[in-house]
């Protein structure tokens, strides 16, 4: 499903900075990766680039047969194949839950409105969020915030879904209802690719862990092999730190 072959990804400004070098990974369809490692590792610049949010500089990017760094490659249509969660929502504010929810459908898949606002009130009913359809973002918590965000990400009937720390900036006890999500799309077969410090839902939910540092990928392994078995002694400093 996501084919990444020597992707390397350089950043000029305000200094330079080799933020990915040399990074190779397959996902399968149905797969779930959790992506770990300490901060500036290049984690969120990984999934950065597998949407084309960040340009990678060299290497080859595969998405179900789409060449995402052909520059002929259209970006809606890598923007409808992977859909992308991130820390802090990016809810458009001006528009309301269900708007959030449809606009993409009518714009980008061209969807007609009624059939748009039809599949968004399933998916809002989906992460459990339907009753706040005509509410604004603010007036949401940030974990009913964060459920929109998947729902909005869902609408467009996306391959992949990338999850770039999605409960990080979640108060404590709305964790919980975020992961829940996450692990039911797990089990409906999403391919999936997370960026986060929740080793619990790593454990339960990944098929693959990957630890990330200065820009490399150093470990890859099943749960029972990352939390039992550590090979490098990074790996093992850095999950001592956080587990
Ligand atoms: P992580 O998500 O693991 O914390 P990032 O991918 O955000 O790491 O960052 C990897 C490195 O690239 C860091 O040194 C960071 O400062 C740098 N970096 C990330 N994005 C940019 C950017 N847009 N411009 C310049 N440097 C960046
Ligand atoms: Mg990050």
């Amino acid at each position: 499903m996501i084919d990444i072959q020597n992707v390397y990804k350089t950043f000029f400004v305000p200094h330079e900075i080799q933020a990915l070098h040399d990074v190779s990974y397959h996902v399968d369809s149905g797969e779930v990766v959790v992506v770990i490692g300490p901060s500036g590792s290049g984690k969120s610049t990984f999934l950065r680039c597998i949407n084309r949010l960040e340009h990678a500089n060299s290497g080859h990017i595969m998405i179900d047969g789409v060449d995402v760094l052909d520059p002929k490659t259209d970006i809606n249509k890598i923007r409808m194949e992977v859909g992308m969660v991130f820390q802090s929502f990016n809810l458009f504010p001006h528009l309301t839950v269900l708007e959030n929810v449809t606009v993409g459908q009518t714009s980008v898949r061209g969807r007609g409105k009624k059939e748009a606002k039809e599949n968004a009130m399933n998916l809002l009913n989906k992460v459990g969020i339907h009753a706040k359809a005509d509410n604004f973002p603010a007036q949401l918590s940030g974990g009913q915030q964060q459920r929109v965000a998947i729902a909005r990400a869902l609408a467009m009937d996306p391959k992949v879904m990338l999850f770039d720390e999605p409960t990080s900036a979640l108060d404590p006890e709305m964790v919980g209802e975020v992961l829940e999500v996450m692990k039911t799309l797990a089990k409906e077969g999403m391919t999936m690719v997370v960026v986060t410090h929740e080793m619990g839902f790593a454990r339960e939910v990944a098929d693959q862990v990957v630890f990330m540092d200065e820009g490399k990928i150093v470990e890859v392994g099943t749960p029972e092999h990352f939390f039992m078995n550590p090979q490098h002694d990074r790996t093992k400093l850095f999950l001592s730190q956080i587990l």
